[in-house]
């Protein structure tokens, strides 16, 4: 159904979606909508941006860099949020606004020492819920130390957290991991020093935003609901 609906059409209803969401949870804080623009075509990243979507995100540096010659969309932020090979972080750096996907101690050092000078890159930390061997992200061992770490740099800015839990096709069988993560934000920002503001839940996809927001997400990743199914490469 997704694909026969224009990328305006389909923004409309998402946000319908996204509000209804929100009213569920009683919530009126805002959610970020974040277009995951990963084997689309330029010419529809382009479509998007002029629905109105601002913040848009790729998953491997590589395509990010050959796609970004083709567009110019002054303001739009962009978001990694695929995992980051210590030798891409200083491109990465140059192509994307927020670093969604920081998983390492050895990793969060890497881009403090790259990060040009005066700056202070956003960066979510991407945590392994199911402890999955076949995901990335820090698994909750290493959670606390990696936070404690990333705080005191200082050209990161950690905002958050960020999860890309196991699939189900129910998603409410998702719903005990977001809840899961929105926990480990509460219990690590009681742990942190003030002035550090864990704010952020990037979590949720086009399968389960609503549950997601239900739980505290502040950001939701969506790709297939915006633009349709995703070619295969
Ligand atoms: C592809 C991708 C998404 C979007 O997935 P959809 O199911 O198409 O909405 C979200 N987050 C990450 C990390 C992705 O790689």
């Amino acid at each position: 159904m997704a694909n026969i609906l224009s990328v305006s059409d389909a923004v409309g209803r998402l946000e319908e979606r996204m509000q209804a969401a929100l009213h569920r949870a009683q919530r009126t804080d805002p959610v970020t909508l974040v277009a995951v623009t990963k084997l689309i075509d330029p010419k529809r990243i382009a479509e998007a941006y002029r629905c109105g979507i601002r913040h848009f995100a790729e998953n491997r540096v590589q395509e990010a860099a050959e796609k970004r010659r083709f567009l110019s969309l002054p303001s739009a932020t962009w978001h990694l949020v695929g995992h980051l090979q210590s030798n891409k972080a200083r491109q990465a750096l140059e192509l994307f606004d927020w670093i969604q996907s920081l998983d390492s101690v050895a990793l969060a050092e890497r881009l403090n020492r790259l990060a040009a000078v005066g700056k202070k890159v956003p960066v979510l930390i991407q945590v392994n819920l199911g402890n999955e061997p076949s995901k990335q992200g820090i698994s909750e061992e290493g959670l606390l130390s990696l936070v404690e770490r990333t705080a005191a740099l200082p050209h990161l800015d950690l905002r958050g957290l960020m999860c890309l839990p196991p699939y189900f096709d129910d998603p409410e069988q998702v719903r005990p991991f977001f809840r899961q993560l929105a926990e480990w934000r509460d219990t690590l920002a009681a742990r942190l020093p003030p002035g550090v503001n864990l704010r952020e839940l990037s979590m949720g996809m086009s399968q389960d935003f609503e549950v997601a927001i239900e739980e505290g997400a502040t950001m939701i990743r969506v790709g297939t609901a915006l633009f349709g199914p995703r070619p295969t490469q």
